[in-house]
């Protein structure tokens, strides 16, 4: 009895902390694809929370001891994470997770990246070399690397390679029928002139066919002055706009300005999984954008 009782512990132990991959997110909307993707066979770590700037984070020691132990990061890579990846990378000492090695996997790689600047000068703010690395809001971009992602946990993990393949089957056939829906969704979106606090979207508006007169942000990363939020009010007569869009993790009060003024509502946008309540995964993370956008219009 103990021999069987002591058989059924460690059968339980090992389905449980037994994982294949240790995997690091940046940002919550790759543990939620690597989620997707990879089930049960992967114990996932994310970095930075919904209501935190990507652009911003502490490279804290309890996300270099986490990166120690990951046999995968996954980011968004084009220096969304200049400020702090290389740092956490270095002090982790994991040479399975450097640049270049399978262990690295930077989602940006695998997509048309857009707004990539034609000079790079500091004093145009924060812009990126690589383009705009805000990839996660076009729904269209999670199928690219969602295949590139699985390729990835297969090399990995070569032991459960047909696991995988089946997930991202599965996940594909879904992604795509939701990307149809939420197309018919946002069709009333398409052409409408918006405001954004940052240039957080581009993807989105690509996507869906809004079209930005604006930013909140004199430069991308810099928090507008009262004056400067005057000027944007004035140019706001030249060409109006229907709202002012921002994501989760930003300021409310730059939007919330503006839309007094401007008699425009202010919308509030996940930008992630988590970024809202209803944003619980991918799925309802698009759902959720889309059914703010379509109440704005309102
Ligand atoms: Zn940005």
């Amino acid at each position: 009895m103990k021999r069987i009782l002591y058989t059924f512990l460690l059968l339980l132990l090992s389905s449980n902390a037994h994982a294949a991959l240790n995997v690091f997110a940046c940002e919550p909307e790759w543990a939620a694809l690597t989620q997707q993707l990879a089930g049960d066979k992967a114990s996932i770590y994310t970095a930075t929370g919904p209501l935190q700037d990507p652009h911003q984070v502490q490279a804290r020691p309890s996300l270099i001891a986490r990166a120690r132990r990951a046999n995968l990061v996954v980011c968004t890579g084009a220096e969304l994470e200049i400020g702090w990846m290389p740092v956490v990378l270095r002090e982790s000492v994991n040479d399975a997770i450097q640049p270049g090695s399978i262990g690295h996997f930077e989602a940006a790689k695998y997509v048309t990246m857009l707004e990539v600047p034609t000079r790079l000068d500091r004093a145009d703010g924060d812009v990126h070399a690589a383009g705009n690395p805000h990839i996660q809001t076009d729904a269209r971009n999670f199928l690219p690397i969602a295949d590139a992602l699985s390729k990835r946990l297969i090399q990995l993990d070569p032991a459960n390679t047909a696991f995988y393949q089946q997930r991202l089957a599965d996940f594909e056939t879904r992604w795509r029928e939701a990307i149809a829906k939420w197309e018919k969704q946002a069709a009333p979106l398409k052409g409408m002139p918006i405001i954004a606090h940052h240039k957080g979207f581009p993807y989105m508006n690509d996507w869906l066919g809004l079209k930005e007169v604006a930013e909140l942000e004199p430069k991308p990363g810099m928090e507008p002055s009262a004056a400067y939020l005057g000027e944007v009010l004035n140019e706001l007569q030249q060409r109006p706009a229907r709202m002012v869009i921002r994501a989760a993790y930003q300021n409310e009060r730059p939007s919330e300005w503006i839309a007094e003024r401007a008699h425009i509502p202010a919308v509030m946008l996940p930008f992630t999984v988590g970024g809202t309540p209803q944003a619980t995964d991918l799925f309802t993370m698009f759902d959720d954008t889309i059914q703010r956008l379509l109440a704005g219009l309102k």
